[in-house]
């Protein structure tokens, strides 16, 4: 319904088996492409762009009154405290946790982290990296076992600092319920961070005022899966936190008084965001979040919603196909997983490229234990794996929706998925051997 709103779109036209087809990106849950706004919007700020907080020229008063303002537009976006919390920009959301991390040393120290078997790497590694870590379980379908979670921050008695926990999963889709884990986690005088990638994008969110016992305590997310460019992303925190210490990266814009044998360093947010700002970034994606807000996120992710349950539906029509989803499309974000049966995951994407123009992704999505724990994967299949790194390696096809997919485009993959589904071993001998499959 909004595929005039996203740029490009209609301009790819792959040809397949001699014929011209429109291309159908399924693959907004690695990257969304730019909305029209965005692109026109960096376009009419070019002739101001110029360093932010670098000194009072004309072009640099207009960029860094922009790039001041764009943080109380962020923290408005997902409903943070201007007063408490701040927005900082960085690479992404990947950047984002991992500043959280260090900066956290402090109040987590050698208290416990708990993190789930759902994460994205981006955030598990970097709490692995520096603290001890335990993982909350998932259920058979993949959903979070919020009891185990209870029962582990019962376990640790009063030693969890932080929870750690995906809006959405950008394997299944499925929403966590945050506001009810932080509920949980401030019982346990734990604080929550949400990986927001994923939930952002698709959902409205609400950080809830500070005295709320359900509020978020930390989010992080990136532009450029909100249909804006790569290399910006948020990381909103209670201002607090980085008052003292010292910030991971150090440099221009991080300091108030240099002297060959002392360093003062300046505030929270600008603190923290070493070297000169991404400012077409930050144009970027405050555009993008005017856009989201102007067509409504409750509608955006209603809309969605259909369009998630319909593909659902009919996929469970389609000989063959392995769907990894509980059913409760309430709470879920347009991401949708399955395999083919006999096919390898690799193999049914590089065919719906090349049979549909379709775009997926397939594989783990840097999730590695969750598609292990939805996998049913042993640890006798692991070693294998680690002995013969050619192995195919156990993943799922997915297909993840923006605001502007729609229902025939969904109609074109269903109808390709039961040609593939009908004639499994046609398509594993036309397609043996592919050099791309990964
Ligand atoms: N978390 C989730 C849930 C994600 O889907 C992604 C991106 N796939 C990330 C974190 C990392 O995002 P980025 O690569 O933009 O840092």
């Amino acid at each position: 319904m909004y595929k005039n709103l996203v740029h490009g779109v209609n301009t790819l036209v792959p040809v397949i088996n001699g014929n011209k087809v429109p291309y159908i990106n399924f693959d907004n849950a690695a990257t969304t492409p730019p909305f029209s706004s965005v692109i026109h919007e960096i376009n009419r700020f070019s002739p101001y762009y110029s360093s932010v907080h670098r000194g009072t020229g004309y072009k640099s008063i207009i960029s860094s009154q922009l790039y001041d303002r764009a943080r109380y537009m962020v923290l408005d976006f997902v409903k943070a405290d201007k007063n408490f919390y701040t927005a900082i920009f960085v690479k992404n959301t990947t950047e984002a946790i991992n500043k959280l991390s260090y900066r956290l040393i402090d109040e987590i120290k050698d208290g416990i982290v708990l993190s789930t078997y759902m994460e994205h790497h981006s955030n598990d590694l970097p709490w692995r990296h520096r603290y001890k870590v335990d993982y909350v379980e998932v259920d058979e379908r993949g959903r979070l076992d919020l009891d185990h979670l209870e029962s582990l921050l019962k376990k640790y008695r009063g030693r969890v600092k932080l929870v750690t926990v995906t809006g959405a999963s950008n394997v299944t889709g499925y929403i966590n319920p945050i506001h009810k884990i932080a509920e949980i986690a401030h019982r346990y005088n734990s604080k929550i961070l949400v990986d927001g990638a994923q939930l952002v994008p698709h959902h409205p969110v609400d950080m809830k005022p500070v005295e709320d016992p359900a509020h978020i305590d930390f989010i992080a997310f990136s532009a450029h899966k909100m249909y804006a460019p790569f290399g910006i992303g948020v990381l909103i925190a209670p201002k607090y936190i980085f008052q003292s210490g010292i910030p991971d990266q150090v440099g221009g814009g991080t300091v108030d008084l240099v002297t060959p044998k002392e360093v003062t360093w300046t505030s929270p947010p600008e603190k923290e965001e070493a070297g000169t700002p991404n400012l077409f970034g930050v144009v970027a994606l405050i555009e993008s979040i005017k856009t989201l807000k102007k067509l409504d996120m409750n509608r955006i992710s209603n809309y969605e919603r259909k369009l998630t349950k319909y593909t659902l539906e009919r996929l469970k029509t389609v000989p063959n196909i392995v769907i990894y989803d509980d059913g409760n499309v309430k709470n879920k974000v347009s991401i949708i997983s399955f395999n083919v049966k006999g096919l390898y995951h690799g193999k049914v994407a590089a065919i719906l490229s090349l049979e549909g123009g379709i775009g997926v992704r397939n594989g783990c999505f840097c999730a590695q234990p969750y598609i292990q724990k939805l996998l049913k994967v042993t640890e006798k299949d692991i070693e294998k794996y680690k002995r013969d790194p050619n192995l195919y390696r156990a993943g799922t096809v997915r297909i993840s929706y923006g605001l502007y997919n729609d229902f025939q485009e969904v109609n074109v993959l269903i109808e390709l998925l039961r040609q593939i589904g009908n004639n499994t071993d046609y398509y594993d001998y036309r397609y043996r051997n592919p050099p791309f499959y990964s």
